[in-house]
Protein backbone atom coordinates (compact mmCIF):
# COMPACT_ATOMS: atom_id res chain seq x y z
CA UNK A 1 0.00 0.00 0.00
CA UNK A 2 1.12 3.25 -0.44
CA UNK A 3 1.64 5.83 2.16
CA UNK A 4 2.53 9.37 1.50
CA UNK A 5 3.22 9.98 4.72
CA UNK A 6 6.20 8.18 6.16
CA UNK A 7 8.20 10.73 2.95
CA UNK A 8 9.26 8.27 0.47
CA UNK A 9 7.65 8.15 -2.77
CA UNK A 10 5.15 5.83 -4.17
CA UNK A 11 6.14 2.49 -5.31
CA UNK A 12 5.01 1.99 -8.49
CA UNK A 13 4.83 -1.53 -9.44
CA UNK A 14 7.09 -2.68 -12.43
CA UNK A 15 5.54 -3.76 -15.72
CA UNK A 16 6.98 -5.58 -18.18
CA UNK A 17 8.55 -3.72 -21.05
CA UNK A 18 10.21 -4.54 -24.50
CA UNK A 19 13.70 -2.83 -24.73
CA UNK A 20 15.46 -2.57 -28.31
CA UNK A 21 18.74 -1.93 -29.14
CA UNK A 22 19.84 0.08 -32.52
CA UNK A 23 20.90 -3.16 -34.52
CA UNK A 24 17.27 -4.25 -33.43
CA UNK A 25 17.64 -6.87 -30.99
CA UNK A 26 14.88 -6.73 -28.94
CA UNK A 27 15.04 -8.34 -25.55
CA UNK A 28 11.89 -8.48 -22.59
CA UNK A 29 12.57 -6.93 -19.12
CA UNK A 30 9.82 -8.79 -17.06
CA UNK A 31 7.70 -7.12 -14.83
CA UNK A 32 5.68 -10.03 -13.36
CA UNK A 33 5.76 -13.70 -13.08
CA UNK A 34 3.58 -14.54 -15.84
CA UNK A 35 6.31 -13.26 -18.16
CA UNK A 36 8.99 -14.69 -16.23
CA UNK A 37 8.14 -18.31 -17.00
CA UNK A 38 6.65 -18.00 -20.75
CA UNK A 39 7.79 -14.22 -22.40
CA UNK A 40 5.45 -15.16 -25.09
CA UNK A 41 2.04 -15.53 -23.42
CA UNK A 42 0.00 -13.23 -25.21
CA UNK A 43 -1.62 -11.02 -22.13
CA UNK A 44 0.74 -11.41 -18.62
CA UNK A 45 -0.52 -10.21 -15.13
CA UNK A 46 1.11 -6.60 -15.47
CA UNK A 47 -1.86 -4.16 -14.25
CA UNK A 48 -3.37 -2.38 -17.47
CA UNK A 49 -3.33 1.71 -17.15
CA UNK A 50 -7.00 1.43 -15.75
CA UNK A 51 -5.92 -0.78 -12.99
CA UNK A 52 -2.70 1.48 -12.27
CA UNK A 53 -5.28 4.85 -12.64
CA UNK A 54 -7.53 2.80 -9.78
CA UNK A 55 -4.78 1.99 -7.55
CA UNK A 56 -3.24 5.29 -8.08
CA UNK A 57 -6.67 7.26 -6.77
CA UNK A 58 -7.19 4.69 -4.06
CA UNK A 59 -3.30 6.27 -2.67
CA UNK A 60 -4.57 9.64 -3.27
CA UNK A 61 -7.78 9.34 -1.52
CA UNK A 62 -6.23 7.70 1.27
CA UNK A 63 -3.91 10.14 1.92
CA UNK A 64 -6.10 12.70 1.88
CA UNK A 65 -8.07 11.25 4.28
CA UNK A 66 -4.87 10.80 5.91
CA UNK A 67 -3.95 14.47 6.08
CA UNK A 68 -7.50 15.68 7.02
CA UNK A 69 -7.37 13.35 10.22
CA UNK A 70 -3.65 14.97 10.77
CA UNK A 71 -5.01 18.50 10.40
CA UNK A 72 -7.86 18.01 12.46
CA UNK A 73 -5.51 16.36 14.89
CA UNK A 74 -2.92 18.76 14.79
CA UNK A 75 -5.68 21.84 15.26
CA UNK A 76 -7.26 20.48 18.35
CA UNK A 77 -3.77 20.33 20.06
CA UNK A 78 -3.12 23.95 18.97
CA UNK A 79 -6.72 25.09 20.42
CA UNK A 80 -6.14 23.08 23.64
CA UNK A 81 -2.29 24.52 24.32
CA UNK A 82 -4.01 27.99 23.16
CA UNK A 83 -6.59 28.10 25.70
CA UNK A 84 -3.84 27.53 28.78
CA UNK A 85 -2.56 30.36 30.66
CA UNK A 86 0.68 29.73 29.13
CA UNK A 87 0.05 28.52 25.78
CA UNK A 88 1.95 31.44 24.32
CA UNK A 89 5.14 30.14 25.87
CA UNK A 90 4.40 26.60 25.10
CA UNK A 91 3.98 27.60 21.21
CA UNK A 92 7.34 29.43 21.18
CA UNK A 93 9.32 26.72 22.69
CA UNK A 94 7.59 23.75 20.42
CA UNK A 95 8.68 26.10 17.11
CA UNK A 96 12.44 26.55 18.39
CA UNK A 97 12.50 22.85 18.92
CA UNK A 98 10.78 22.51 15.28
CA UNK A 99 13.52 24.40 14.17
CA UNK A 100 16.50 22.97 16.04
CA UNK A 101 15.43 19.39 15.12
CA UNK A 102 14.45 20.25 11.58
CA UNK A 103 15.93 17.74 9.32
CA UNK A 104 17.72 20.31 7.31
CA UNK A 105 19.27 22.20 10.27
CA UNK A 106 23.22 22.86 10.60
CA UNK A 107 24.17 20.50 14.00
ZN1 LIG B 1 3.82 -8.53 -17.10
Amino acid sequence: MMNSLDGQPPVIPPVCYWVEEEGGTRWLVPGCMSRMHDPDIERCDCPVLAEELSAVRRARDTARRDYRGLRWWTDSILAAVHARPDGIAIMKSAAERAVQDAPHSPR
